[in-house]
């Protein structure tokens, strides 16, 4: 559960982060990048803050949008590709021209709640019953590395909470219900047996 976690991050190196640190510890050719599929350990990690936008990050990011529009989903984060940054596409319709960047997101959750059906492109054939925030506060960086900050409520607000969850190692499985994870059981270990 990140829920409290993602409010009380420290904020106060957004912006010296995005000069000085490095950005990863590896940089595989951007076009080789594929959507990975749990049990990959790297989609159960917490994410590093992005240190720099460069050539690279900005080649990144657009494989993600176009593997977001190419697998039908309306985000993606980098642990999804393998990369363990703070860094997340989406796009109500999975439209890699309407997608956004957030880079080093930080969210602000409203206390109301709501539950809805949710999916992930990491987690084929598994759907479950989430319950998110109904509306928050969306921060972090554009591609430029210009600061935004936009209230989101419903639909969109419930896609950057799930990408979030990704940069914190959370997945959707984690936040079913005992028995919907009861009955997901037999998916999963198919899951594990592919991997
Ligand atoms: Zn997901």
């Amino acid at each position: 559960m990140t829920r409290n976690r993602a409010i009380k991050r420290p904020n106060r190196n957004e912006t010296s982060v995005l000069r000085n640190k490095p950005t990863a510890p590896s940089r595989p050719d951007p076009q080789t990048l594929e959507i990975v599929i749990w049990p990959a350990p790297v989609l159960t990690q917490r994410a590093q803050d992005v240190g720099t936008i460069d050539a690279w990050l900005l080649q990144v990011i657009e494989r993600m949008k176009h593997l977001m529009e190419s697998h039908e989903g309306v985000g993606l984060a980098a642990p999804q590709v393998g990369l363990p940054l703070r860094l997340f596409v989406m796009a109500e319709k999975a439209k890699a021209e309407q997608a956004v960047a957030v880079i080093n997101p930080v969210l602000e959750l409203d206390s109301q709640t709501e539950e809805a059906e949710e999916g992930c492109l990491s987690l084929p054939g598994i759907r479950g019953q989430i319950m998110r925030a109904k509306k928050i506060t969306l921060s972090g960086y554009d591609v430029k590395g210009e600061p935004i900050s936009m209230p989101l409520e419903g639909f969109p607000a419930r896609i950057a909470q799930h990408e979030n969850d990704h940069l914190d190692g959370v997945l959707i499985i984690s936040r079913m219900a005992p028995t919907a994870r009861i009955a997901i059981g037999k998916k999963l270990r198919e899951l594990t047996k592919l991997s």
